[in-house]
């Protein structure tokens, strides 16, 4: 099963172009969509989880026309939104038990089993008589995570899981995700360049709309090898920097800016050559637009 997107794309009511000609092919596997804050993930998850309309273009889920048999993508598809929306004052296990009734698993026993199977594997199980109002972040999303499997999804979308979450909860839900990941396309929308490098074997990213880089994120720190360079600056210089064109990155580092410049040979005095990370990657894509979209 691999998921075709082309050309599709998704502008607002309020003239604003959420999604312009973005086309990628997402095979098996854990897919990471990396963009800033308004670039466009959450509209294209959710064209994908046929919960709004593209203007124009095209995506195939194997055989199944995605934008036009929506009943075929919903019966293959997990869905886990930024927000599941109102956690309520009910346990995990009558709450599972409730929305796999709701998805069809009629039978009583095959429910018991499917739902005491699914809080096993989110690592749940001890806490399945507690009321979810009073889940924690992580354990909302393993929740989450255990709802969307009942089906046995073959498209599985996760928008920005991961926010909020402390480093400890993460981890376990990056434990969790990468299992699921092995067989069925997962696409993970985010603006934590830590999620994609931990989880995802392919990565796009998008800004304003448009598609900046689409391939392995191995490929991309290669692309970057030898051309980023590091240098502890006075802050008054940071303006200069930025408008050369060439910056990728400014942080701070003990109050003073350390910038990394993008540049095929040594950009001046003072410059030191690092490791490509992917926050550079992203970066640089976002800031400088180097990144070249794969075929
Ligand atoms: P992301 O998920 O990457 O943060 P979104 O897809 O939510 O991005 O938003 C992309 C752009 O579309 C943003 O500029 C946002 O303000 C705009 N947008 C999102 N939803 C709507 C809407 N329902 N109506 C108008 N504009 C919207």
């Amino acid at each position: 099963m691999e998921l075709l997107i082309e050309n599709l794309s998704k502008t607002y009511g309020n003239g604003v172009q959420a999604l312009d000609n973005v086309s990628l092919h997402i095979p098996t596997g854990m897919f990471g969509l990396l963009g800033p804050n308004g670039a466009g993930k959450s509209t294209l998850m959710r064209i994908l989880a046929t919960l709004q309309e593209a203007d124009s273009g095209s995506a195939m889920l194997g055989d199944i026309n995605v934008l036009r048999d929506k009943d075929a993508v919903r019966r293959v598809l997990g869905y886990l939104p930024q927000e599941l929306g109102v956690y309520p004052k009910v346990g995990a296990y009558e709450m599972l038990d409730h929305i796999a009734l709701l998805k069809g698993v009629t039978a009583r026993g095959e429910r018991k089993d499917l739902v005491e199977a699914l809080l096993k594997r989110v690592n749940l199980w001890d806490q399945r008589k507690r009321r979810l109002s009073g889940f924690s972040g992580g354990m909302k999303q393993r929740f989450g995570i255990a709802q969307c499997l009942i089906g046995q999804p073959k498209l599985i979308i996760v928008d920005e899981p991961t926010a909020g979450l402390d480093p400890g909860e993460r981890n376990r839900f990056y434990n969790l995700l990468t299992e699921i990941g092995e067989n069925v396309v997962v696409i993970l929308s985010t603006h934590i360049v830590q999620d994609v490098r931990e989880l995802c074997g392919n990565m796009a990213i998008i800004n304003k709309g448009r598609l900046l880089y689409a391939g392995p994120p191995d490929t991309a720190l290669q692309e970057l090898k030898g051309k980023v360079w590091e240098k502890t600056i006075a802050k008054g210089e940071l303006e200069g920097y930025a408008a050369g064109g060439k910056l990728i990155s400014h942080r701070l580092s003990a109050g003073s800016p350390v910038i990394h410049l993008l540049d095929s040979a040594a950009p001046g005095e003072g410059f030191h050559a690092v490791e490509p990370s992917l926050e550079d990657v992203f970066f640089g894509a976002i800031n400088i637009g180097n990144a070249q979209p794969a075929a």
